[in-house]
Formats: structure tokens, sequence, C-alpha cells
């Protein structure tokens, strides 16, 4: 283990006592404050130590020299350092870099890096009990013969082991303490079970299968990235299937080899069952996770290990960038388009983004896999910034579905029903031939919308700009944007009549419904987030298709991604338009990428695979692109539109959301804001407007956007933006630069 006393970084900043020194909380501050070395310690940038805050006292790091934020006669004595690792030069040039970027202040960045503070203190030691060399004069039941006997043979135990190995209860061996006959002693305390500690971690010696000339090559580039180090992008590009993530695992076994570490971003990690278990193929051992499923035993595990270098690689969310590697050495971000990289509340960041920031700052390669590469990501390769490896085929040869686009406005739909004749016949062939479906809907519950057939009352969320969408299987409306839950009332609440409610729309568990009807005995099982709540649920869903226990998987874009199945063979994609409506930049290309994703689902082995894409505008781009396999002509309609219109990548932009309880407020602050908008050549403020959930949690919500070309400092225009107009407590404004939600 690390020695947590020394800092590791032998020309990191020595603060003598005495002396300023400015530690940054991790709270959302101004920036960092002064506080005195105390007499007897000497400090370097990076330390943790704790600090007088108010009555409280506080952690934070030591973030430079002093900078005069606090007066002589109020300066505070620094408590104490902790006993851990200090936090790394370049985790802390990241925080500042990411506050910079997204004008947030650099504590609730750092508050990111330090989002496990418990982490901090040294692992308690754990107790154990032993026999006492004299056992003393009790009285002995069977059930306290039987913990002896256990503690005769063999080392100590943990009070919960022992119990079960005697058979009894804690008590028993409560007991047994406070007559003096076992006693308890301190052990070190365990390692983590993940990848981390005395288990073994993953073997980089283990062979990955032989790969296809094309793999080889690619996966040789970046093996030499890694060994070589320095900061390097590189976009590994191919079909789903062709084996990138068997290509990238060659270079994460090359930075094993190196003893450094690895990171794999994974959009939606706590789904990734299938993901984990291949890397446990390939690598012998499971790599450490970091998502919003852990236990804070594993969280605080899992960090620390991360600090000391004990974790050599760690798959997770956006959130697992702000860990404090020791030693990263290269990260992938797998997806690379995927728009939950973007973290939408709190710190407003795209962990893609950031992660290639990341890989500046530490000097290391970053590979972005995908299949459908974004639009930002495309002309960084055509502007020479990034390179790009390709892969073209799919794994041995299997063939990319054939995607048919089905005109709706020719089909004659009876009422309560979606899936068109075509559809049904093809979900009928595919059942008799003992083959699985997928029926792709992006819509959670019952219907989207309810509402009143005596009186038109619609059913919408109290706090929201939102309806109230049903979900049948628990009897409830809830609202997708606030998590706001009631059970469907029986009376509707505008015209009191009685049972008068109808569902409007299409969700997965309505769809599941018309299935049922069409296909009796066909085992159909809805997958949705509501539905799949964490990695267990999602692995047990994977086992049960894999065992062909399920005929037919209804699910939202939760199902898109990353899954192989050998026996699905048809994708029915219900409202394949549903995500080109609203004014989103990249509504095209999203539903472009989704449904593509969607598509990938089908006849990934031996079996070829049939797309079926329901459409009321068969003619759109994105839907003349997927049935004619063209990306590269809708690439460049998407880039030629956005040039025309100064759109990222092009030209720059971000949102003003301004927003609180008091509407009143909210407008007069926004329209303060919008007296004091820069006005200047090469910036365009559009705004203030109400934003398309103009209320939100109870909030009401304006919107501005500020577009400016590549050369304009964005966030110093911003800034300055800010300072002119500031907002009065009750409201707030939040940046978002470079937005992917227009809401
Ligand atoms: P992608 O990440 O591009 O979707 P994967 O790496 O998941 O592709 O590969 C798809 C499937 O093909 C996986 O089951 C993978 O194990 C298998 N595969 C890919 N390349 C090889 C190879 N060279 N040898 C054996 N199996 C391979
Ligand atoms: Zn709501």
């Amino acid at each position: 283990m690390a020695n947590p006393a020394a800092n590791p970084e032998p020309d990191a900043p020595r603060h003598l006592p005495g002396a300023r020194a400015a530690v940054l909380l991790p709270l959302p501050l101004a920036g960092a404050y002064d506080y005195r070395v105390p007499e007897g310690l000497t400090l370097a940038d990076g330390d943790f130590v704790a600090v007088p805050l108010g009555r409280r006292e506080a952690t934070g790091v030591v973030w430079g020299e002093g900078r005069g934020s606090v007066a002589d006669a109020k300066l505070k004595d620094v408590i104490g350092r902790l006993d851990c690792p200090p936090l790394p030069a370049v985790s802390r040039k990241f925080v500042d870099w990411v506050s910079r970027y997204t004008l947030s202040p650099p504590g609730a960045v750092l508050k990111m890096t330090m989002s496990v503070p418990d982490a901090l203190k040294p692992p308690k030691p754990v107790t154990a009990y032993a026999a006492s060399a004299e056992l003393p004069d009790i009285r002995m039941t069977r059930a306290r013969e039987r913990v002896m006997a256990v503690l005769a043979q063999g080392p100590p135990r943990l009070g919960p082991e022992l119990a079960v190995e005697a058979e009894t209860g804690t008590g028993v061996i409560r007991g047994l303490v406070d007559a003096g006959a076992i006693i308890p002693v301190q052990l070190p305390p365990p390692a983590p079970d993940s990848g981390a500690g005395s288990s073994p971690g993953p073997d980089w010696r283990k062979p990955g299968p032989d790969l296809s000339p094309d793999q080889a090559k690619a996966a040789g580039t970046l093996e030499r990235a890694v060994a070589g180090g320095g900061f390097l992008v590189t976009l590994l590009e191919g079909v789903p299937g062709s084996g990138k993530t068997e290509v990238y695992f060659q270079a994460v076994a090359e930075a094993l080899k190196e003893g450094g570490q690895a990171l794999v971003l994974l959009p939606e990690i706590a789904l990734s069952a299938q993901w984990l278990m291949r890397f446990k193929d390939r690598f012998g051992a499971e790599p450490g996770q970091w998502h919003s499923d852990l236990t804070p035993a594993q969280r605080r595990q899992t960090w620390r290990a991360v600090a000391e270098g004990r974790v050599p690689v760690v798959v997770g969310a956006r959130s697992a960038l702000y860990l404090p590697f020791s030693d990263l050495r290269l990260i992938v971000a797998d997806e690379e388009h995927d728009a939950s990289f973007k973290q939408e509340d709190g710190v407003i960041y795209n962990a893609r983004d950031m992660a290639v920031v990341r890989a500046q700052l530490g000097g290391i390669p970053i590979v972005l896999a995908t299949a459908t590469p974004s639009l930002e990501t495309v002309v960084n390769v055509e502007t020479g910034r990034y390179q790009s490896l390709h892969l073209p085929d799919r794994h041995a040869g299997a063939a990319l579905p054939e995607i048919r686009l089905i005109d709706m406005r020719k089909q004659a739909m009876p009422s309560g029903q979606w899936l068109s004749l075509e559809l049904r016949q093809a979900m009928t062939r595919t059942f008799a031939g003992g083959e699985q479906a997928m029926l792709f809907l992006n819509r959670r519950g019952y219907a989207p919308l309810t509402l009143c057939r005596t009186c038109g009352h619609r059913m919408q969320c109290p706090r929201c700009t939102a309806w109230l969408v049903e979900h049948r299987q628990t009897g409830r409306l809830m609202c997708h944007h606030c998590g706001f839950g009631a059970a469907l009332p029986g009376a509707c609440p505008e015209c009191e009549a009685e049972d008068s409610f109808a569902a409007c729309g299409p969700g997965v568990e309505r769809l599941a419904e018309e299935v049922s009807e069409a296909f009796p005995g066909i085992r159909a099982r809805i997958a949705a987030s509501d539905t799949l709540t964490g990695p267990h649920a999602a692995a047990e869903l994977v086992r049960q298709i894999e065992n062909h226990d399920i005929d037919l998987i209804i699910g939202t874009q939760i199902i898109a991604k990353g899954y192989h199945f050998p026996l699905l063979t048809l994708v029915g994609a219900v409202d394949a338009d549903l995500g080109l409506t609203g004014g989103d930049l990249r509504a095209a290309e999203r539903t472009y990428q989704l449904l593509y994703q969607v598509a990938g689902r089908a006849g990934r082995a031996e079996r070829p695979g049939r797309v079926l894409l329901q459409t009321y505008m068969p003619e759109h781009p994105v839907m003349q692109a997927l049935k004619e396999g063209d990306r590269e002509r809708f690439l460049a309609a998407e880039a030629r539109d956005r040039r025309q219109a100064g759109m990222p990548p092009f030209g720059k932009l971000a949102a003003l959301i301004v927003s609180g309880p008091d509407e009143a407020a909210v407008d007069d602050t926004a329209r303060q804001l919008g007296r004091a908008a820069p006005s200047m050549e090469g910036i365009q403020v559009l705004g203030p407007a109400p934003a398309p959930l103009a209320m939100l949690r109870g909030r009401h919500r304006r919107r501005f956007l500020v577009k400016t070309g590549k050369d304009i400092n964005l966030q110093g225009v911003i800034r300055d933006w800010l300072d002119r107009a500031p907002a009065p407590r009750k409201v707030r404004v939040q940046v978002d630069v470079d937005p992917y939600s227009f809401l």
C-alpha cells in the first residue's frame, strides 16, 4: 500500500508552517479559501486536509498558495492532514478545467471527485473473535460448545462468520465475550472484492480471441498508442458486432501490462451485465465498477483502491471520470455518440468531451468506440484532430440485417392497435421458426396521455408542464420528468364523471397487451427503466433471453445498446418517428443512431436479421439513410445544415436556464438578463422564451440560447453577462454549455 503520509509528487509545491495555503472545499463556493499551515505540519498541493468552516469541520484539498481571500485577522489554522493519498496534480487540473469550461464553481466539480468522503478516512480495522487462552468457569450450553469448538480450529473469525459456522446467533457470541471465554481481536481491513486488493485482478496474460486481420491491425494501433503514451484520440468505428469491444480489450491489456490503469466509460453502466461477463471471460476477473447502484461500502473501497492504484481497470458511468486515478494510461468511451453521457443537472457536462480533456491533461490515449459516430467526432476526424480506425465487417461474416420501412399512412389501423399487418406477419414467421423478436417503442408505461371522455380534461403533472403517464402494472399515473405519482382517480377531477378516462397512444405496457391478444402463448417481457431496476434485473433478463425463456422483448431505448442475442432475428420499431418531433438540434442524428443501434440487435449470429421500421415519414432523410444503409450521405446533409446555421460542431452553443418557484421573479430576472445580453458581432442571443418544460418540479423556467463563432470565448462572454445582471437569491441561472436537451 502506498505510504499515505508522503506526497508521491516530489515536486508538488510545499507549504510550510505559518504560510497561507488555499484550500478548495467540495462546496459551490466561488473559489478556494486561505488557511494557515499550523506548526509542525508541512503541506503539499493535493493533500486532503481538515479545516474549520464556521462551526463545522470540513474536508478539502490544498489548492496552491494562499491568494489573500481571507483577512489576516480571520485566518484560521488547518486542523490536520488526512491519512490518504493526495489528489494527483492531473485530477486537480481536471477539476479546474471542467469548472472553467462548464462555468460551475470549482468546489462543485471537486465534489464529484470527493464523492465518497468516508473513503478519505483510513479503512477501519475489523473485529474478529478468538478463544481466550484461559477458559473461565462458565455455564456451557450446546450452542456455546459449538462456538468454542469452531474457534478451537483455525484462525479468529468475524462475528457473523462465527455465528454461521457454529449454527447459532450473534447473541450467544456476545454472551461468550461478556463472560471472557472469547476475546475480540482487531484484524486489518478487508480488501475490496472487485479487481482490487488481494483477490487476483484482471490478467493481461490471458490470451484473447484470434483477431481477424482488420481487428488485429486496429488492435495493434491502439496497443502502440498505449505503450507509447501521449495524448491521442482514436475513433474506433465499426458496425455492431464487428468486434470493437474485443479490439479495445487489447488496448486495456496493454495498459495493464504497463502496470497502469484503464477506464472504460459506458452509458447505462448499471445495465451492462453482458459487458461485465465478457470482461471476465477475457481477463479472468471482474473490473472495478463505478455507478449509482453501488453500496456505500463498495464506493468507499473502490474510491480508495483507485486512489492507491490497487484497481487496474474501472468500468463506469460518467462519474467514474472524476475518480482520483493514481496512474491512468487509457480511457475508452464506448458508444461515444450516446446522449446519456451528458449530465443534465448539477455540473452540466458531456462525459465524452470531458474524457477527451482528461486524456489530454494526463497525456494518454483515448478511444471513442461506436457504430454511429456523432457529427462532432466525424468532423474532428475530418479535420485531422482525431485518428480513425474502421472495422468493416461483422465478426465471422454475419450479415447486416435488411431494413425495411412500413409506411403507416397506408395502413388501416384499428383503434387501439399499433402493429401493422406486415410486422405481425413477420413476428408470426419468426416465432414459428423458433426465433426471437424485439419490439422497440421508446415510451414507458401504458399510455402517454390520459383524458376524460366526458369533458376532455387531460391528466397533467401538478408540478411540471407535462402529461401524466399511466402505468397500468402499478395502477398509477406518473410524471416522467419529476417522478410525481398518484393513483388513477375513480372520477375525473374536473367534471366528476365516473370511469370516464381514456388512454391515448401507446406505451410498452399497452403494446404488450396488443401482443398478448394477437399472439397468445408467446412469452413476452417488457424491458424499460422502471421494469429493469438495476444490474441484477438486467442480468436476469439477459439470461432469460439467452436461454430462450422469452420469445419477445418489448423495450425502450434501454435495450438498444450493446446486447448480443444469437436467436434474435426480428426487430420492429413501432413508432420510428417518435424522436424526430420537437425542436432539438440533434433530433435527426439521434433518431438515426438510436434506430441503427436497435436494428443492430437483429441477427448477430449465423441467422440473418430483419428490421421493420413503422414510420409516417418514409421520405425523411433519416428513414432513407437507414433503408439504404447510406450514413455518409445523411451525415453530409446534417453537416451542411448545421454549418449553414452556425450550429455545433461548426459554432458554439450554450443555454441559460432561468428558474425559480416565483414566476414573476423568474420573468423579471429573465428580462434583466435579456437587457444585459451581449450585443457584439459574432454573438447571437435568442430569448428569453418560456422553456418547452415551462414548469419543472414546481419551478418556472425561461431559456436563452447563445450562439457564437468558434473563435469567440463563449465562457468569457457568459461570465461577463452574468456579472452584469446578477440574479436574486430565489432565482437560479444555470449554464449549459453544448446543450443536448432543449426542454
Ligand atoms: P462490437 O463491440 O463491435 O459490437 P463485439 O466486440 O461485441 O462487437 O463482438 C461481437 C461478437 O463477436 C462478440 O460475441 C465477440 O465475442 C465476437 N467476436 C468478435 N471478434 C471476435 C474474434 N476475433 N474471435 C472470436 N469472437 C469474436
Ligand atoms: Zn412532474
